[in-house]
């Protein structure tokens, strides 16, 4: 086996930021550091090859691991002038896992690992301060107690047996904060922690620091494979074989008294993208206690401070905060993104602990990467891969309707203010457990998450929530980061929140909020507000769709139009919409739509009592009934068409004839039957006993699609008479070239488009000859089902162009039912047999496959043959990359998911570009 143990320390090491693979995002970030001459506390990192080697063989290590840790510790303690494990002169280390890609808050750390009652008198002498060295040494004990031995709270409301004991502790001492507590309180307490472990575990607190060092190490592979750490990689599409890293690190001290601190600084505005540092730090802590939002910190400039009463670092320490900034500075510069930095002062030290790129909000992600390129940082196309396509949906987020938030202001509902950790705005019923967010959600609720903090637990609670707001944490805290990244509107550290878990409900401000109460929250300024709040749309929309904004008044706008414009001079697929109405056509051209992609035509007959028209026409007996409803439907349909076509313009509008599973259109229960069955002049049995006959025991493979045309050929004949029509008049009234596109569904054989396309060519030539005009026009097909991909050399000897309708294709290749697969697909994905659902992300390998042959044999036999996407994977980005990478000539989605794919096309052709 190769190397397997890195050191870095120095200001030199034997990694580099190239080596992210194998050293994880941590590790690779450290060594370059090192190499760059920023201060750095020495360590060394073991590889994820390590943890692969790990589960591969059940738990073991790979042969040659041992020496190689001993071989780098020596390299650390020589550096570090200290030995691991001297009882006078004693080394510390921190052990951090570090994954490839960052999974925040998700892996376990332990600090001051190396301490015994031995090691903790050598650190008392070297400080000088016995209070500090075992406040160091219960803080590992519990630490190491958490994540080596597993000792954490196991229900919701349960709590932590090692914060149980110190809550005794204070009581019994008759103090209120932990720095009160003396070095024999402190003592005591790493007995009583000691003592706990015993009595639940049966097991001895292991006193050898090697023997400690390892256990860590099996920890942080082991949290690998941990719940939330599964739950994080389902959640962000991680692959479960990547392996973590352990980075073994000499600790250094932020909790050495008043000239000592910790924080975590962001090169830039992670929230707004605003460059200029940004970020929060403690006196006298360590890590953990910024990250874990258990003290509110302080602010790290006077830019920042705004309200808060706390000094902030720049008045404190103005020359550290001009150092640290410098270390910022020429880190953005070196890695060329914003970067999330955190460090450590000790004794008036400055250390830098890790640097990472920050996660930031989708509108941070735009404003970032568009200076990043004035600044000359990067270029045009780098800026493009620097925003997560599905991040463009956070900018599209609603804020609060102003009246109405005005009123609130006037009636003094505005009860609090938290730190803005996550922008936009979000109402619903609060709850209390992440639990209860799941259920409310799952129900149709919107729910809003309140916690005194969040912890990695909570998850799948935040992700229903519509917001989530903290009673505790700053704007690094696991609530923070993790909302920011899922876009979620977020308050933290609002510290006037009393709340109450055991009687769910919690006091602010003299209100009394129960759970089920509706409170608002603004995650741009931090305002928690009682009562429900109309939201509106965003800022974009405003410029785009209201016209309430002028493009110059918004920054916002500003450089998502750049992006847009940046995205569109790079992409090579086209872009259409899926939409059925004018008013989703112009929303979607607002968003640059450049065509419609799938006009579903039964759609149009949802609404109003014309779903019974189109009822009756289902149920009717014979083709004269048919033909009668027909004739009333046609109208309405050419209404509908020319709505379409002006609001088009010359661009190609795809529009599919009739394709209504059965069972989405007749009458469920009793009471729609009856009422039907009077408006036919039935009596409810006659109307029951037709029901009963069209019955399907599996209508999404019944009588749909081309089927329904073939055995009633007449419904094919309105509906292309309605379409050609529609296209006649608006031409010859305002004048419009417009481009039909025919598109016949369900297409498993070419003799079921030959007969259908028959109809449309005769149907075409005919009202071309009433009207006295021609309109050019397509007739094509969806690739839907696994035949029409297998035969696609055929069936492209009638169809001028393909458009896959992926979610019938995904249905039929895998032969699971689209309105059934909900009962097994968790399953599925929590056991890991399929890494993602199939539905929402195209599956490359099956479905993919059947796609990239179709395209290859309809094309042989016709050269210009257009093909496309309309199923909803057309405004999936790993989808779309798919589809630029097997030649499509556009992608259809949903009118919201148009910048979304306009981005990921860009995107698709940059990474080819670049060789990714
Ligand atoms: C499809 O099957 O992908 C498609 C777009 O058609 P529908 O969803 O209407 O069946
Ligand atoms: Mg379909």
């Amino acid at each position: 086996m190769d190397k397997l143990v890195f050191f870095f320390g120095e200001g030199r090491a034997e990694g580099t930021a190239k080596m992210r693979d194998l050293l994880g995002g941590k590790g690779a970030n450290l060594a370059e550091m090192t190499n760059l001459g920023i201060p750095v506390p020495p360590g060394f990192t073991i590889s994820t090859e390590v943890c692969r080697h790990y589960y591969r063989s059940g738990g073991e290590y790979p042969p040659g691991l041992e020496e190689e840790v001993e071989k780098a510790l020596k390299r650390v303690e020589e550096v570090m002038g200290a030995r691991f494990g001297d009882p006078s002169n004693p080394l510390l280390f921190s052990v951090r896992s570090g994954a490839p890609i960052s999974m925040p808050g998700m892996m376990d750390t332990i600090l001051n690992l190396g301490l015994n009652d031995q090691t903790v008198e050598g650190l008392a002498q070297k400080t000088g301060d016995e209070r500090f060295a075992y406040d160091c040494y219960r803080r590992f004990v519990a630490m190491y107690g958490d994540v080596v031995f597993g000792l954490k709270p196991q229900e919701k409301d349960e709590r932590d047996p090692f914060e149980v004991i110190l809550e005794e502790e204070k009581e019994e001492r008759g103090v209120r904060y932990d720095h009160e507590l003396s070095a024999e309180d402190l003592k005591d307490l790493v007995r009583l922690y000691k003592e706990e472990i015993k009595r639940r575990l049966g097991v001895d607190f292991p006193d050898d620091p090697r023997e400690q060092l390892w256990g860590a190490i099996g920890a942080v592979f082991r949290s690998w494979n941990n719940p939330r750490a599964i739950a994080y990689r389902q959640l962000n599409d991680i692959p479960d074989d990547l392996g973590t890293a352990v980075n073994v690190q000499s600790m250094v001290f932020g909790n050495m008294g008043p000239d000592s601190g910790t924080g975590v600084v962001f090169t830039r505005n992670p929230a707004t993208g605003e460059n200029c540092l940004y970020g929060e730090y403690l006196m006298n802590a360590q890590g953990e206690d910024v990250v874990a939002g258990i003290r509110t910190p302080q602010p790290i400039n006077k830019r920042q401070k705004g309200e808060s009463p706390l000094p902030s670092l720049e008045e404190e320490m103005p020359e550290l905060y001009n150092e640290l900034e410098k270390y910022c500075k020429s880190l953005e510069k070196h890695f060329r993104d914003m970067q999330d930095v955190e460090f450590t002062i000790q004794r008036r030290r400055l250390w830098i602990l890790q640097t990472r790129a920050g996660k930031r909000t989708g509108m941070a992600a735009m404003r970032i990467a568009v200076d990043m390129v004035k600044e000359g940082l990067i270029d045009e196309e780098e800026a493009l891969l620097r925003v997560e396509p599905d991040q463009l949906n956070h900018l599209l987020r609603p804020v609060f309707d102003p009246a109405e938030k005005g009123k609130a202001l006037q009636e003094g509902r505005v009860v609090a203010r938290g730190l803005p950790a996550g922008p936009g705005a979000a109402t619903g019923r609060v709850v209390f457990f992440a639990s209860d967010a799941e259920e409310r959600a799952s129900r149709g609720e919107e729910v809003l998450l309140v916690r005194v903090e969040t912890s990695p637990e909570d998850i799948r609670g935040m992700n229903a929530a519509q917001g989530i707001l903290t009673a505790r944490g700053g704007m690094t805290s696991h609530a923070a980061l993790v909302a920011r990244q899922m876009g979620k509107v977020c308050v933290v550290g609002c510290e006037a929140l009393q709340i109450d878990y055991k009687g769910r409900q919690m006091e602010v401000g003299g209100h009394i909020i129960r759970e089920g109460d509706y409170v608002s929250i603004d995650g741009t300024t931090g305002e928690v507000i009682l009562g429900k709040i109309p939201t509106r749309p965003s800022e974009i929309l405003q410029v785009l769709l209201e016209k309430s904004l002028r493009p110059e008044e918004s920054s916002t706008f500003q450089i998502y139009d750049q992006l847009m414009r940046w995205a569109d001079a790079a992409r090579r697929l086209g872009i259409r919409t899926n939409a059925d109405k004018p008013e989703q056509a112009a929303i979607a051209l607002a968003f640059g739509a450049e065509g419609i992609g799938l006009c579903r035509t039964e759609h149009m007959f949802f609404e109003g009592d014309r779903i019974d028209v189109m009822r009756e026409m289902i149920i009717a007996e014979d083709s004269e009934s048919r033909r009668k409803v027909l004739r009333r439907l046609q109208p309405m349909q050419k209404e509908d068409f020319k709505g379409l076509f002006k609001v088009m313009g010359s661009r190609p509008v795809t529009i599919r004839t009739l394709d209504p599973p059965l069972h989405e259109f007749l009458p469920a229960n009793e009471r729609e039957i009856e009422e039907l069955a009077e408006k036919l002049g039935l009596s409810p049995e006659e109307l029951k006993a037709k029901v009963r006959a069209l019955h399907e025991a599996n209508p999404m493979l019944g009588h749909r699609g081309c089927r329904l045309g073939i055995v009633y050929p007449e419904i094919t004949a309105m509906q292309a008479q309605a379409i050609f029509e529609a296209a006649c008049e608006v031409k010859r009234e305002e004048g419009i070239e417009v481009h039909p596109e025919v598109m016949i569904p369900l297409v498993g054989d070419v003799e079921e488009l030959r007969d259908q396309r028959r109809i449309v060519d005769e149907v075409a030539e005919e009202v071309f000859e009433r009207y006295g005009l021609e309109v050019k026009y397509k007739v094509g097909t969806m690739i839907e089902i696994p035949r029409g991909a297998l035969t696609a050399d055929e069936v492209a000897q009638e169809a001028e162009f393909f458009s896959f309708g992926t979610n019938d294709l995904t249905q039929t290749t895998f032969g699971i039912s689209r309105d059934d697969a909900g009962k097994f697909l968790r399953a599925y994905l929590e056991k890991g047999i399929w890494e993602f659902d199939p539905f929402t992300k195209l599956d490359r390998r099956g479905v993919g496959q059947l796609m990239e042959m179709a395209v290859k044999k309809g094309r042989a036999t016709r050269g210009d043959l257009k093909t496309g996407i309309c199923g909803e994977h057309g405004g999936e980005p790993s989808s779309v990359e798919f589809c630029h990478q097997i030649g499509l000539d556009y992608v259809s989605c949903s009118p919201f998911r148009v910048p979304i794919a306009r981005l990921a096309a860009a995107q698709a052709a940059v990474r080819e570009k670049k060789g990714a």
